[in-house]
């Protein structure tokens, strides 16, 4: 049987924006020992400003275009931050066979020609020759009929409460933090060492987040059996990730339903510092309970 004061951790957790699926949970969250995040709307805003547009054989404003329009149908927050930039209309007639490849970017015919909007891997992975953005910061690069045309190089900003919500977990049993992301290398590594993470692993693919996962798990299990992992994001992607962690843990507000769906743990307020909030909660549960 639950012991009574799991409902009050459950109640308590909850009045504080944390929704928690079950007194396991609770339990798992209170031995957890190591906690990797996601980084994009999870330890970052996921809100970019564009900060530079370099084009090639075309106008910076035509590239902004073709980018807005082949990320129209996105949802990603870069996408959001390349049509907020852009702030035009978007005519919808003009855009054909939008395909949204994840970890790369998006694919779309527009005016019947086909747009390549992503990182590096999605150029390369299309043998398409590009100008290599030197400087730091999250790129897309944009090509047009297997043509490179230009980028563009957005920034993103570290939530507010982060560096706070890492000092606390690490304060309160969390012995491990680990970012994942499938960011390029220059923006992950700034981040981790921004928040003092422990590990962090860039350009990752949503499969090879899985992959990190596990192997995380079977080291942390050979050292302490009893010990648990949680994972903390925010897309559509992670949902493989969430389902794979001992208590997996997503964004409500930003979250996409697939997310919120497979998550253990969901966050009403998309700020880290309450899984700090959550964790005391549940180590205090659990000495009162046991
Ligand atoms: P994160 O691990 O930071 O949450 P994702 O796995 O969602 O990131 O995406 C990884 C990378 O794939 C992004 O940093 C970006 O380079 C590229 N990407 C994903 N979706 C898009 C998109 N809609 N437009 C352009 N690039 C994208
Ligand atoms: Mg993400």
């Amino acid at each position: 049987s639950i012991p009574l004061s799991f409902f009050g951790g459950l109640g308590g957790a909850s009045k504080c924006g944390v929704l928690i699926k079950g007194s396991n949970y609770l339990e798992a969250l209170a031995n957890t020992q190591i906690i990797v995040f996601d980084k994009t709307g999870t330890l970052t805003k996921g809100s970019f400003a564009v900060s530079k547009i370099h084009a090639k054989d075309i106008s910076n404003e035509q590239l902004l275009e073709i980018a807005a329009y082949a990320e129209s149908y996105s949802t990603h927050p870069i996408s959001q931050s390349i049509k907020h930039a852009y702030n035009k209309e978007i005519n919808n007639s003009r855009i054909q066979n939008v395909q949204e490849i994840a970890g790369h970017g998006v694919s779309a015919v527009i005016d019947d020609k086909t747009v390549l909007a992503g990182n590096a891997k999605l150029m390369n992975r299309e043998h398409i020759q590009y100008e290599p953005c030197t400087e730091a910061g999250t790129v897309i690069y944009v090509a047009i009929d297997n043509k490179f045309v230009g980028y563009i190089l957005i920034e993103d900003e570290i939530k507010d409460d982060a560096p706070f919500a890492i000092k606390e977990l690490k304060a309160n049993g969390i012995k491990q933090t680990v970012m994942l992301t499938g960011d390029n290398d220059a923006v992950g590594k700034k981040v981790a060492k921004k928040l003092g993470l422990d590990k962090v692993y860039t350009q990752l693919l949503p499969a090879d987040k899985v992959a990190h996962v596990e192997e995380l798990l079977q080291s942390l299990h050979q050292t302490n059996p009893k010990g648990k992992l949680a994972f903390v994001g925010d897309g559509i992607n992670d949902a493989p990730v969430l389902a794979r962690a001992d208590v997996g843990i997503a964004m409500g507000g930003l979250g996409s339903d697939a997310a919120i769906e497979a998550a253990d743990v969901v966050l009403m307020t998309d700020e880290p510092s309450k899984i700090a909030t959550a964790k005391k909660i549940a180590r205090k549960t659990l000495a009162i309970a046991y």
